[in-house]
């Protein structure tokens, strides 16, 4: 047995260790219970019985940030919101995922004035664009399938070597 793995070409068993890891995150993204303005409802109609998001894995929307990987960033955000949003950012463990649904969370939409921040991108670290306003269900399972390919592309250590690149203690 030892000598049959042995013959393995260098890096197979590695390779699939990683895109099952990457399987088991993007089959079970745990988002934040996170809605800031109208695109909101339309998040809540995705994990509702007619859209049923809990066919990929994400029937769980959790309360704390500790128990979730995915924040969808759902509606525009206030200046006041902002400390706020970063601050449950911060307690999400690694690895873990931004989704900015919506024209306002990703540029500031109609709402270009002092109130709101232009992009949660100055907040956070984006890893989806979904734009619309608002964005219809079929819109936000497509962004998540996007971003399901996306975490399947990832080195599984890549996460956490950006918070520590960035000179941030990551939490796992
Ligand atoms: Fe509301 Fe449209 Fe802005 Fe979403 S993009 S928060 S629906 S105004």
């Amino acid at each position: 047995m030892g000598i049959e793995s042995a013959a393995l070409p260098n890096g197979v068993l590695l390779t699939t260790v990683e895109k099952l890891v990457n399987w088991s995150r993007k089959a079970s993204f745990w988002p934040a219970t996170f809605g800031l303005a109208c695109c909101a409802i339309e998040m809540m109609a995705t994990g509702a019985a007619r859209y049923d998001l809990a066919r990929f894995g994400m029937e769980v929307f959790r309360a704390s940030p500790r128990q979730a990987d995915l924040m969808i960033v759902a509606g525009r955000v206030s200046q006041k919101m902002a400390p706020v949003l970063r601050q449950i950012y911060d307690q999400m463990p690694e690895p873990r995922w931004v989704l900015s649904m919506g024209v306002c969370a990703s540029s500031g939409g109609m709402f270009n004035n002092y109130a709101i921040v232009q992009g949660v991108d100055h907040i956070v670290p984006v890893d989806m664009y979904l734009p619309g306003c608002p964005p219809r269900p079929e819109m936000l399972i497509d962004a998540i399938l996007k971003l399901h390919e996306k975490v399947m592309a990832e080195p599984i250590d890549a996460r956490r070597a950006k918070t520590v690149a960035a000179g941030k203690q990551p939490i796992v």
